[in-house]
Formats: structure tokens, sequence, C-alpha cells
């Protein structure tokens, strides 16, 4: 198997997909399943040695990193708002074709070609105060947006755990052009003490372990320092350059002209 499993808690399984994380949630009628990755593999047989119950799979928003697994379920749920994003990223997968990208070479040309043509049978929108019933846990969708317009994040009050995808991360890219203004994503920040007594973890899409709550803290006092403003350094990146700030272990990549919604 391609994926690296690892048990959170009893109920709770991280898949690693390359860099990216998916979290599988085991209800007693339904398994939720929290992003797909990219997809390159057979998502659906990994997920079977851990539940045969039927699975909600959710994507957190619709990057290619997220929300290109979709394929291997009968229905993927995303926000509305990320359609246009979900479909901009076909470049990406376009060029992952092209270039056979050496971290694929794995993936026969057939395979690759497969996954290529590959796409969801179904998407089903939902949106933030939505609830997921997987017997005996529900689930609220919470909004996350910044990172993405339709970001979002799953509470799972009985593990106390919120799923957040990239939406809430400690290595935030907030330098996209469908990223918020830091200020707008300030309030989402905000927004969470409402569920402040519902969750300890935060499980992102890409850190190898949780992140405790206080951590919300950390990453408003991150974007605080660029109100007053701190200065970070140039960040080069070919698909997403920007600029670069760091404080106590939080990063976060923005636009000089994004900080403050005038
Ligand atoms: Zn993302």
């Amino acid at each position: 198997m391609h994926y690296k499993v690892v048990e959170i808690k009893p109920g709770v399984t991280l898949l690693r997909d390359r860099d990216t994380n998916i979290y599988v949630v085991e209800g007693k009628t339904s398994a939720l399943v929290v992003d797909s990755g990219y997809g390159f593999f057979d998502l659906k047989s990994q997920i079977e040695e851990i539940t045969r119950k039927p699975i909600i799979a959710v994507c957190t928003h619709g990057h290619i990193d997220h929300a290109f697994g979709g394929h291997h379920f009968d229905a993927i749920h995303m926000s509305r708002k990320e359609l246009p994003i979900y479909r901009k990223h076909d470049k990406f997968k376009k060029y992952i074709l092209e270039n056979h990208a050496p971290d694929v070479k794995v993936l026969s040309r057939e395979a690759l070609e497969e996954w290529y043509r590959a796409k969801p049978k179904r998407i089903e929108f939902i949106e933030p105060g939505d609830l997921l019933d997987i017997g005996e846990n529900t689930l609220e969708i919470v909004s996350l947006r910044g990172h993405t317009p339709g970001s979002i994040g799953i509470l799972d009050r009985k593990h106390r755990i919120l799923f957040s995808g990239d939406g809430l991360c400690n290595y935030i890219w907030m330098q996209l052009p469908e990223s918020s203004y830091l200020s707008e994503y300030y309030e989402i920040l905000n927004s969470l003490s409402a569920y402040e007594e519902d969750f300890d973890f935060i499980c992102n899409g890409h850190s190898h372990e949780p992140l405790p709550v206080a951590f919300i803290n950390d990453m408003k006092a991150t974007i605080n320092d660029l109100f007053e403003g701190a200065q970070g350094k140039p960040y080069n990146n070919p698909n997403a350059s920007g600029w670069h700030y760091v404080k106590n272990g939080c990063e976060i990549m923005y636009q000089l002209d994004k900080i403050k919604k005038p």
C-alpha cells in the first residue's frame, strides 16, 4: 500500500498520501473521510482495510492535493465556493501527466493516464452549519475561509478534533489569488472561539502531528504582527510567490497588498 497509516485515537485514522493527510472517522453506521489526497493510488481499498462502512467523503477545499482523489468515492462533498478553484487545478493535473513528476514515477504510464481521466461521479455541496451524522457521532461543518473562499473545517465533538485541511495549519498559504485578506481570516479565527470548549486538537492537511487548540492564538499573534507592520521575507515559489513571515513556528505566506482589507 502507498499510504502510511497512523491511528490518531480509536476510531480516527490518518492516511498520509505523499505530503498530504487524509483522515477516516468511523461512526456506528458510516465512516467520514476527510480529504482525498491526490488519488494516485487505490484509496478505497486502503480505507476498506480500516472500515467497510459506507463512506461520506468530504473535501476541505478544492486544491489538487485534497480533492483529486475524489474519483475513488461515489460522491465527494465540498463547498460550492470551491468549484472554480477545483476546476482551475485541472491544469496541475495536466502538468503532472505531461511531466510524469518524479514522485509519481512509481505509477505506470497507463495508471497515470487513468488517474488523469478519472473524475468524481458526483459532487455534493456542503456549507458551514451543515451536520454529518455517521452514527453516534454528528460532525459539524465550520467555515475556515481564508486559504480559499470555501475552505471548511469539520468539527468532531466526540473525538474533540477539528479537521482543518489547509484552512488552519502551521504553514498556511494565504498568498494565493483565491486567498482572502489576512484581516478577513483573522475574523474567521475569532469566530472559532464559539467552539473553544468543543475540541482539543487540530488535525490539519499536512503536518504529521495534530496541533493543540492553543495554536489558534499563535496564528492570531502572528497575523497581528503583520497588522502592526512586521516585515517577512520574499517567498519564491514558481506557482505561488509572495512573502513569508514566521513567529513561534507559525508560518504565513501572504501578499503585501492583502494584509488589511481597506
Ligand atoms: Zn490548499
